[in-house]
């Protein structure tokens, strides 16, 4: 793929209005579209086009969003963006794990919306090129803390020698915090640094979620963490 080719995105999304203004922005914004208008067609078109990003609207008809993220996600790993309608609604998506990248809730705005499909593409774009040249670069460059190991080359981690299934994101927090093992970093730093948010655009609470899910997968003691600590009033960091 040339670097100046257009990025493509789908939209799914029943409301025509909102559709339509995100087909408008998304053109301004130099990129490609194609837009479902129900849940069905959302999941086809997203298993058969060639996407670089999905927006996809929570409430839709014959399959909601949860359903459409998880099924992508199966063959997939395009990042899909959670639209959901009230702030309630993504506190409860934010609790379970539908495999989406990132969430905002309507009404959005369009600027910002922009900001984070600009730096949900650039980190996944930059994770096929690592990905590409990982056995070469990063051959044997494992990090290991007592029982955890975390293979950069592979993104492979295994506790006691046993895999640990992961989400990209939860993948991402503790390699970055493993490559900075000891250092504490605030949320918002880390939603900059991993999440690859500038400024305050990012949700925390999206961070908080994702240490706890990664405590449940690698500690004894989720409540009593021996690996992924909180360092009081600052942040969290891999000891
Ligand atoms: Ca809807």
């Amino acid at each position: 793929m040339s670097a100046n080719e257009k990025k493509k995105i789908l939209i799914v999304e029943d409301e025509n209005n909102i559709a339509q203004l995100l087909a408008v922005n998304l053109m301004l914004g130099g990129y490609d579209y194609d837009i479902a208008y129900d849940g069905e067609a959302g999941l086809e078109k997203a298993l058969t086009g060639q996407f670089d990003l999905i927006l996809l609207d929570l409430m839709l008809p014959k399959l909601n969003g949860y359903e459409v993220c998880s099924r992508v996600r199966e063959k997939l790993n395009t990042p899909i963006i959670m639209v959901t309608a009230r702030e309630e609604e993504k506190d409860k998506i934010l609790g379970l794990d539908t495999g989406a990248d990132d969430y905002v809730t309507k009404p959005f705005s369009i600027g910002e919306l922009m900001s984070r499909i600009k730096a949900n593409i650039r980190r996944s774009s930059s994770e096929t090129v690592i990905k590409e040249t990982g056995s070469d670069t990063h051959h044997g460059d494992v990090i290991r803390v007592r029982d955890l190991s975390i293979d950069l080359g592979k993104y492979d981690v295994t506790l006691s020698g046993e895999p640990v299934s992961l989400s990209k994101q939860e993948y991402e927090l503790i390699s970055f915090l493993a490559k900075n093992l000891g250092q504490p970093y605030t949320r918002e730093q880390l939603l900059e640094k991993v999440w690859g948010y500038e400024g305050f655009l990012g949700d925390i609470r999206a961070v908080d979620v994702t240490v706890s899910r990664l405590r449940a997968k690698i500690e004894r003691d989720p409540s009593n963490p021996e690996y992924l600590l909180t360092k009081r009033g600052i942040g969290y960091y891999l000891k």
